[in-house]
């Protein structure tokens, strides 16, 4: 809303069909705003009077949704805005690129979502990235970087797949004591090692349903073992299906066909269908999509079970357009067996707990960021309905759909210097 110099914000109001509010469905409810905030839920029927009213007929009100992990590039904020996704945690990058963008939408909401960071992902002696990843031969080498990166500022540090037991025991040791977070890409040790160690976080499902890759049908008794695991140590899971998924499809046309691919930097989608994924193996094609049919089956039961789980992408590893790529993960989560209100939750006030923001956003409660998302149809019964985003609000203000599509587009048009699209294009020209 504007304001004229030096005048009060005033307070308007939302009156859409319905409101999730991050945990329950209120019908014939409003929401008013004033600046930058919520300021309250009230009954249709009881709008003070005065305030005005912007009408969201057929539409459901939910929080600005939570994308829990993503690598990010310029041209791929406009999409997430788009898509509705208002924050995002950045879970490998370069330190000082993603810390001057962190700073930049913080201080311009409408350029792009709220930005959590963990800079560099913290490797062992091998280095899969190079260009995003650190190497550490020891654990005091470890604990050097933790303390680095922890006055630089970072939301949480980000174990990667080579580092050892011993490693990831000083870096949560040391962590802990600067009051960081700590989540983790698993691969030498597994997630029920790593959760004793006090990782708080697993990405991918790594630890777990990597160790029984081409293992058929996943063991009940081990996905029961790995849930003990994770509620007694009170892991958080962030499973990304929707980037296995893309990886064991990398060959179908569906996704270049996708209108919602449009919000992908060019340069990229060449680059996705030059990717090493892309196979006439039929073999490995159909293990790669069983993997991913295993993996649902063990989330269903870690679900279950109680566990913890947020939503993420891995945005922009083929097939995953910025910000839409966060509604086709809430869609493959329901089927894995959550309910559309649990899988919308891993991405609003489950996600905001996990990431540190239950004070600042994730749900729609007076005081919290008035960072909001129309979509037309109900969600709560029908996850699909995600992707018919009508109106988005970043910090108070309504998002015009042409601006986005224009930033967008200016920004495609030059070649993408930043470390992340250039580590997709050297993986497909490897
Ligand atoms: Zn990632």
């Amino acid at each position: 809303m504007e304001n004229a110099a030096g005048s009060e914000p005033s307070v308007w109001a939302l009156a859409p069909d319905a409101v999730w509010d991050g945990e329950r469905l209120l019908e014939s409810c409003a929401v008013l705003v004033e600046g930058e905030r919520i300021v309250g839920v009230c009954p249709a029927a009881g709008i003070p009077a005065g305030v005005a009213v912007t009408r969201l007929d057929g539409c459901t009100l939910l929080p600005g949704l939570i994308d829990c992990h993503v690598h990010l590039a310029d041209w791929m904020l406009p999409g997430f805005l788009a898509a509705g996704v208002t924050t995002v945690r950045d879970t490998g990058n370069r330190l000082d690129w993603i810390l001057e963008r962190r700073a930049r939408t913080a201080a311009d909401p409408a350029s792009g979502p709220r930005i959590l960071c963990c800079g560099p992902v913290l490797d062992g002696e091998a280095v899969n990235w190079p260009s995003i990843g650190r190497r550490h031969l020891g654990t005091r080498e470890v604990a050097r970087s933790v303390e680095e990166l922890a006055a630089a500022g970072v939301d949480a540090v980000k174990l990667y797949v080579n580092l050892t037991e011993d490693q990831i025991t000083e870096a949560v040791r040391r962590a802990g004591g600067l009051g960081l977070a700590v989540i983790a890409h698993l691969g030498a040790v597994d997630a029920e090692t790593a959760a004793a160690a006090g990782v708080g976080e697993i990405e991918h499902l790594s630890g777990c349903v990597h160790h029984v890759e081409g293992a058929g049908p996943p063991d009940p008794g081990r996905t029961s073992r790995w849930a003990a695991a994770f509620l007694e140590s009170g892991v958080v899971l962030c499973p990304t299906l929707v980037v296995w998924d893309r990886l064991s499809r990398v060959n179908d046309a569906v996704f270049a066909n996708d209108r919602r691919s449009r919000w992908v930097h060019p340069d990229i989608r060449a680059a996705w269908r030059r990717f090493p994924h892309r196979t006439s193996d039929t073999a490995e094609r159909l293990a790669r999509q069983a993997r991913v049919v295993a993996m649902k089956e063990t989330l269903g039961g870690l679900f279950e079970s109680g566990c913890r789980i947020i939503a993420g992408s891995d945005t922009p590893w083929p097939g995953l357009a910025p910000g839409f790529s966060l509604h086709d993960e809430l869609a493959l989560l329901v089927d894995a067996g959550m309910p559309p209100r649990a899988a919308l939750a891993t991405a609003t006030s489950s996600a905001a707990d996990a990431l540190g923001l239950g004070g600042v956003t994730g749900r729609i409660r007076a005081g919290l960021a008035a960072d909001l998302l129309a979509v037309e149809g109900d969600p709560t019964s029908d996850i699909t309905v995600l992707s018919e985003v009508r109106r988005v609000v970043r910090a108070g203000t309504f998002l015009d759909r042409r601006i986005l599509e224009d930033a967008s587009r200016a920004a495609f048009a030059e070649a993408p210097t930043d470390a992340v699209s250039q580590l997709i294009i050297e993986v497909a020209d490897r």
